[in-house]
């Protein structure tokens, strides 16, 4: 594999020129402001080496890529027993789809769409206070990174809370078939505060290393169980857009909102990417571009 800093510099400056940006979010309020220039990368290789391009140390909201974390926690905690309330099937639908809650009775397709993060959050907030989950979802984040300055955004908390008519919606349907524990404003605000954690991109694809499933970095999880996530990031990761990143790119990923994606090279690498215009289906429109690039320059995909 050629260097990887100079595939990174090379992917920040075609990236820079780069003419269809894609368009920000504007569903929430706050996350309408951000600029589309915004880009930046990270990569932390399985023998602990970290490469940037562009603005890797700027905070932005992680929004949807908080569903990998939870899931995470959730597995840790709750084991198998978490798949009798979500399934791990894609949804071929938008993020927030509620089509298919009415036939599938409130179960969830998958983790990773708005109503599956839903019902994760809310079997991991049983038999604690919304404050105290959101402290071991900050913590699991901070020592996965070994970082300590990562933070929620409450603007942007506020900002989601005063607008989520839909996953709130999301919510009291899934109470309604029983398969929520907690009332749903109750849900829903700790995942409006998931959702609006920042981290840079060097610090995402820090607290990514534990998927890389390689020695000597942090173990967050058992092998089996994060192998388990990277199948679910692969078929699930980008909504309906799940099947053309995995043509394009060939690497598990989760998108957010927000404009970020993660991304996991097995056995090699944590990737980060942040560019806040997305494409239709929610998705970074350049932050898929350029791990496309970087897939094809260092070869790495888990299709050999
Ligand atoms: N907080 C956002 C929502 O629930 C997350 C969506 C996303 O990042 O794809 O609508």
């Amino acid at each position: 594999m050629s260097d990887l800093g100079a595939i990174l510099d090379r992917i920040g400056a075609e990236m820079a020129a780069a003419p269809d940006r894609g368009r920000v979010a504007d569903y929430i309020p706050e996350l309408a402001r951000i600029s589309d220039r915004h880009f930046a990368m990270a990569v932390c290789t399985a023998d602990g080496q970290t490469f940037i391009t562009g603005e890797a140390d700027t905070p932005f909201s992680i929004q949807s890529v908080s569903k990998v974390f939870t899931l995470a926690i959730a597995l840790g905690r709750l084991g198998d027993q978490l798949w009798t309330r979500v399934g791990r099937e894609p949804s071929g639908l938008a993020f927030n789809s509620m089509v298919q809650l009415e036939y599938e009775r409130g179960i969830p397709r998958n983790p990773f769409i708005n109503a599956g993060a839903l019902v994760v959050t809310d079997a991991i907030l049983a038999g604690h206070k919304p404050r105290e989950l959101l402290g071991e979802i900050l913590r699991f984040l901070r020592e996965a990174a070994g970082e300590d300055d990562i933070h929620i955004n409450k603007a942007v908390a506020a900002s989601e809370q005063a607008t989520g008519h839909r996953n709130l919606a999301l919510a009291h349907f899934m109470a309604a078939h029983g398969n929520l524990l907690h009332a749903p404003d109750l849900t829903c605000g700790t995942y409006f505060h998931q959702c609006a954690i920042e981290m840079s991109a060097r610090q995402l694809a820090l607290a990514g290393r534990f998927l890389i499933g390689a020695p000597d970095l942090p173990r967050m999880l058992a092998p089996g169980r994060t192998r388990r996530i990277n199948a679910l990031m692969m078929t699930c990761g980008h909504y309906d857009g799940s099947g053309e990143f995995a043509y394009r790119v060939g690497l598990p990923g989760k998108s957010g909102v927000g404009g970020g994606i993660l991304v996991i090279a097995p056995g090699r690498a944590s990737i980060a990417v942040w560019s806040p215009g997305l494409n239709a289906q929610g998705n970074s429109q350049l932050g898929t571009l350029a791990v496309e690039r970087l897939a094809r320059a260092t070869g790495w995909s888990v299709f050999g």
